[in-house]
């Protein structure tokens, strides 16, 4: 059995793995011939660090890694607690004989959202709705900077799923339910990472990411169960092997294009049509993780596995351990498992049910990515960048973000944008509470209702424009005098399995909410905002009474950006990144389904951008996509170029005459897919400009 004492072996000091001189191929070769066995399964192995018993068992174990998960115990407050922790359990590592550097995971899925004070941005589906690659890079940025400002390397994010059910309790998580649409927004990999080669990942304001979750977990379907509750989370999505092509792999691709450095399976399973096993676990999946991932894709990084995801293999756990390691699962997140995963990993070992072949390669992927962030070179944090944690900069881009992810749905006689001086009205749940407007994943897992974060709630920032307005949760307070009013209603907040289910488990409106649009919308014009993760569904009569309807999502601590659009400071110009229904009936309901009828279709959002000329709308979308296909072709700077250009334009709201015609047919060109010729249109466009 491991032994319990820490103590030095051998004195690492000298050999060629600890020489950063070196490439990363020859210290991996140097580092991996001396390993045991057992130190070898240790770097393979993910505890979780609440669970872990004593943290003795770093060394014990030779631990690869260690994550504050979603179910995690309570984590540290301030950057400070968090590097000093993270910290204490590196020092571990310097009781192993090679002092291998421990690789730390959270989920950071909307900025370091497991800390209070930091940049909360929107949820993935509102920066969706921006259709901004390039602000999807900063999004990024902002993020991979506060999170390794902590001491931590590591985020499990983005979540590349294409979402295809709005039951499903994670479809907040996906960019939305185009392929294509997820794979501009992948923009967010370089943000977190910097450059594809993985050169930048040293870098105190960088972190290794995960694209998650791999493959189709935004496909699964919905009403499989016999429990009476709906498998839509963690269930299976049944696919043709052309549908799962064009739908769920090609943004993986994009992601391995983009040198994403880990990929994480999903916990669904699979049934692909045709191929007679029906449906199978992913993480049991070797023709989709040895194949696809890492062999037609060309996959360099390492695989993680999900949160007890293994486990879900039938069988016992040796043969879970053996069926998933073999089929291409590098890293196991065995949270509280992680005693029996590394001891079941050796015996399989041993007894060559696992080659030693296998074992090398997935160590040697785990080395490389530790090589690469620097961590031989720099175990312990670097908390250089913790004051820039929640700063000015950094909630700028939340705001900015907040503002282009609100899709105007409709906007009868123009009532929005509001004006100054007039007489305002505000109710709903979700107009002054950060932690519904934050959503799941936000300081704790699951997410909670009320002031859980610093930010400013959508209240709290109109009345900075409307500083007379009146407020009524409930829509008790008279509601004569007033010129418009505001209702904004929504969701509580939740994380993975169906969804908000304190609110009926749905995508209606809380009682509580219809009863306040429909007093506040009888009394006066009235704008409602759905501060929720996927649409809310008002039911017809309640939408014809409403003037305005916007698609606010998950908006984040930022609710100035929210105020932004809502009174003209910014144009409106998000556009719906899934298919607003009509009805529950008609789900699931996608862009390009043969009787299609929804109540508003995917990409629809009135825009309230008047200055700029015929095209310009559909130029800052080109604009971003074409940074965002000249940055993945190495152009960098050139890349950076046409982001900053889009920047200017949107803050000139103008472009020239002679540049219009160029941007609308360059936009054409990007409604055909045809990115390259876009991009050499644009750029043509910029010289002779
Ligand atoms: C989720 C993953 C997450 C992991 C660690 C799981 O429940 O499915 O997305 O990365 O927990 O928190």
């Amino acid at each position: 059995p491991p032994t319990e004492t820490p103590q030095i072996v051998v004195d690492a000091h000298g050999l060629p793995y600890l020489n950063s001189k070196l490439p990363v191929k020859k210290r991996v070769a140097d580092l991996l011939g001396r390993m045991s066995l057992a130190e070898k399964a240790g770097q393979m192995t993910q505890a979780e660090r609440g669970a872990m018993g004593k943290p003795g068992d770093i060394a014990a174990y030779d631990l690869g890694s260690l994550l504050s998960g979603g179910g995690s115990t309570p984590t540290p407050n301030t950057a400070e607690a968090w590097a000093k922790m993270i910290d204490s359990y590196q020092l571990r590592t310097q009781a192993t004989r090679f002092q291998i550097p421990l690789i730390y995971g959270v989920d950071a899925v909307h900025g370091h959202n497991n800390l209070v004070g930091a940049t909360i941005m929107p949820h993935n589906i509102g920066i969706g709705a921006t259709r901004d690659p390039g602000l999807a890079y900063e999004t990024g940025a902002v993020t991979a900077a506060e999170v390794r400002a902590t001491g931590v390397p590591w985020d499990f994010a983005p979540c590349l799923c294409v979402t295809r059910d709005e039951r499903w309790g994670r479809s907040y998580e996906a960019f939305g339910e185009d392929p294509a649409l997820v794979e501009s927004m992948e923009t967010v990999i370089q943000g977190l990472q910097g450059r594809a080669d993985g050169r930048d990942l040293d870098r105190d304001d960088k972190v290794l990411a995960a694209a998650k979750h791999f493959v189709g977990d935004g496909g699964t379907e919905y009403g499989s169960s016999t429990t009476g509750t709906y498998t839509i989370d963690q269930g299976v999505t049944k696919v043709t092997r052309q549908q799962l092509e064009a739908v769920h792999l090609t943004p993986f691709e994009e992601a391995v294009d983009r040198g994403v450095g880990t990929v994480m399976p999903s916990y669904s399973s699979l049934d692909l049509i045709g191929d007679g096993q029906g449906p199978v676990k992913m993480h049991a999946r070797a023709d989709m993780i040895n194949g696809a991932l890492k062999g037609r894709m060309d996959f360099e990084g390492f695989v993680i596995s999900d949160w007890n995801g293994i486990d879900q293999i039938p069988g016992d756990y040796t043969s879970d351990v053996r069926t998933s390691v073999n089929a291409g699962v590098d890293m196991v997140m065995a949270p509280y498992s992680y005693k029996e995963f590394h001891s079941a990993l050796v015996s399989e070992a041993t007894a060559g049910r696992i080659t030693g072949k296998r074992i090398d390669d997935a160590v040697s992927r785990i080395l490389t990515q530790k090589f690469r962030l620097g961590l031989f070179e720099k175990p312990y944090a670097d908390t250089g960048g913790a004051s820039e944690i929640g700063s000015a900069e950094h909630r700028a881009v939340a705001r900015e973000a907040a503002a282009k992810s609100q899709v105007l749905l409709k906007n009868e006689r123009n009532l929005l944008p509001l004006k100054k001086s007039q007489k305002v009205y505000v109710a709903g749940s979700n107009a002054d509470d950060l932690g519904n407007q934050t959503g799941g994943w936000t300081i704790t897992w699951q997410g909670s209702s009320g002031d859980i974060t610093e930010g400013t709630t959508v209240l709290e920032a109109m009345r900075k424009n409307s500083p007379g307005l009146t407020y009524s949760k409930d829509a008790s307070a008279p509601t004569d005098g007033h010129d418009v009013g505001v209702v904004v209603v929504g969701e509580t907040p939740y994380a993975e399995g169906v969804g908000d289910v304190g609110n009926g488990n749905d995508l209606a409106l809380s009682a509580a909410d219809q009863a306040a649009v429909d007093k506040v919308c009888a009394a006066m014009k009235c704008a409602v905002l759905t501060v929720s993760g996927r649409p809310q569904l008002l039911g017809a009569e309640r939408l014809g009474a409403v003037d305005a309807l916007v698609a606010s999502w998950l908006p984040g601590t930022e609710g100035d950006g929210v105020a932004d659009v809502l009174y003209g400071k910014r144009p409106f110009t998000g556009q719906l990144p899934v298919t607003w229904p009509k009805s529950e009936a008609q789900l699931p309901i996608n862009v390009g389904d043969a009787s299609y009828d929804p109540q508003f279709p995917y990409g629809w959002g009135l825009t309230t951008l008047t200055m700029v000329p015929e095209g310009g709308t559909t130029t800052l979308r080109a604009l971003g996509v074409a940074a965002a296909v000249t940055e993945r072709a190495g152009a960098e700077e050139a890349g950076r170029a046409l982001v900053t250009k889009a920047r200017l334009i949107v803050q000139q709201q103008a472009v020239t005459p002679a540049l219009a015609k160029p941007f609308a047919e360059a936009d054409r060109l990007l409604t055909q897919g045809r990115y390259g010729a876009a991009v050499e249109r644009l750029t043509a466009a910029y010289r002779a400009g």
